[in-house]
């Protein structure tokens, strides 16, 4: 399918116009945007996606809230909502390497050397208490330094001067394990940062999975065609060549900036880190580009990490529970799974699995196939109904989670993790039963005929 974010937003303007709404006054970039889509979605019930073409202090238009709506992210993959955790499970099976092609729209403009201002960029500020202005929406493209795989993330970088950023980079993950690799030898880490995507290439991004696999490929099976590739003008880094916007950068080594507060996905403001420096080598972008943002910390940003998280903790608990039923991760740190549970012990494997697989996730919950993890008050049902908690919890200390969990202030995600064993016991088939009618009888009953 076409790979630039513009394609995607003809497609959804063309189908759905009312998902895309023009905002023609001029809007303050300091919070004017994010309070925009959080007071629309909170007071009209809707969640589409903003153009705003006048931003104060920057000629580029800002566009936002592209990925708050599942309707929208699965028909980035050309999939029925319901179909999207089966296919995008499929494309982390059937990965598509990428193509290098010699050029594309990402470089009409290319600004380097005394050219580059990042000041020239909107200057979103998201939440109070922020820090600096925050790009919540640049995807990383960096190589290994010795084996050449590849990696893509999303970091939040904060605007600090005319040609630097500071990044955060989560600290145990892959780009954080690259820089490790060339600060030890005190080199930069090149990295390109592309800035407004179609969405298929941000579902791609966060796929979850050991540090050799190739988040560009998984992109290429979203897309249903290898993701087009060309080489920056200023690193021996390749990106996508339909991006809005490239920034070329050099992460320096053995430098650390004052980094946040950030408003962040957990619902916290989380305090001011000392983080690594983002030097900007140059600037490309399509000629009149729309500068990319996500609003953090609302459904634009949980929507959109929550299907990769998912895919990838079903991988994970399948391989170890052949009959898992779902996986649900319903808020930060936590998750959700359902089996049909064959053997005793194995809701404790799925537990294991999903600690095995994924940094984040920090509290596990397993229920039988019965129960609805889609359904908060069966999950709870369940945990009250078949769980002796001295019995069925297991609790594992001093792990690694997420840097970003507030309950673990001053020790940076060195955290704790429990798993709540919520299957009935010995077995479901065992396990006192649940109330139910005659069938024959229930078929009887016709309410239609009520007057209600
Ligand atoms: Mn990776």
């Amino acid at each position: 399918m076409p790979q630039g974010l513009t394609d995607y937003l003809n497609d959804l303007r063309a189908k759905r116009p009312d998902e895309f709404v023009v905002v023609k006054d001029e809007v303050d970039p300091a919070f004017g945007i994010t309070m925009t889509v959080v007071k629309t979605e909170q007071e009209k019930k809707k969640r589409p996606v903003f153009l705003f073409e006048k931003v104060k202090g920057s000629a580029f238009p800002v566009l936002t809230n592209l990925h708050a709506s599942r309707a929208r992210l699965a028909s980035a993959m050309g999939s029925p909502p319901k179909e999207m955790l089966k296919n995008y499970f499929a494309a982390m099976e059937k990965p598509v390497p990428p193509r290098e092609v010699n050029t594309g729209p990402c470089k009409d403009v290319v600004l380097k050397d005394g050219q580059v201002n990042m000041l020239a960029l909107p200057q979103i500020v998201h939440h109070q208490g922020d820090g600096g202005a925050y790009i919540t929406a640049a995807i990383s493209f960096a190589k290994h330094p010795d084996d050449g795989s590849w990696n893509c993330a999303y970091n939040r970088l904060m605007i600090t001067g005319k040609d630097r950023t500071s990044v955060h980079l989560t600290l145990g993950k892959h780009l954080w394990e690259y820089y490790k690799i060339a600060e030890a030898r005190g080199k930069p880490l090149e990295v390109a940062f592309a800035i407004g995507v179609h969405p298929a290439i941000a579902l791609g991004a966060l796929a979850i999975g050991s540090i050799d696999e190739d988040e560009r490929a998984i992109m290429g099976a979203l897309l249903h065609e290898p993701l087009e590739l060309v080489r920056c003008e200023t690193i021996d880094v390749l990106v996508p060549a339909h991006a809005e916007m490239i920034l070329e950068t050099e992460i320096v080594p053995h430098e650390t900036v004052k980094e946040g507060p950030f408003g962040e996905f957990t619902g916290y403001s989380l305090g001011a880190r000392q983080r690594e420096v983002v030097k900007v080598k140059a600037i490309t972008h399509r000629k009149g580009a729309y500068f990319h943002d996500i609003t953090v910390g609302h459904l634009d940003h949980m929507l959109l990490s929550t299907v990769p998280m998912e895919a990838n903790l079903y991988r994970a608990v399948r391989a170890m529970v052949p009959s898992v039923a779902a996986v649900r991760v319903p808020s930060p740190f936590t998750c959700f799974v359902s089996i049909e549970q064959r053997l005793k012990g194995q809701a404790k494997n799925a537990i294991m699995a999903v600690f095995g697989s994924d940094l984040y996730m920090k509290r596990v919950v397993v229920v039988d196939h019965d129960v609805d993890v889609f359904d908060d008050r069966e999950v709870n049902w369940a945990i009250a109904t078949r769980c002796q908690p001295d019995r069925d919890m297991v609790v594992v200390s001093g792990a690694r989670g997420s840097d970003l969990d507030p309950s673990t202030a001053g020790e940076d995600g060195f955290t704790a993790k429990w798993g709540v064993d919520a299957t009935a016991k010995p077995l479901l088939k065992d396990f006192t039963p649940r109330h139910s009618f005659p069938e024959a009888a229930w078929n009887a009953i016709d309410v239609a005929k009520l007057k209600l």
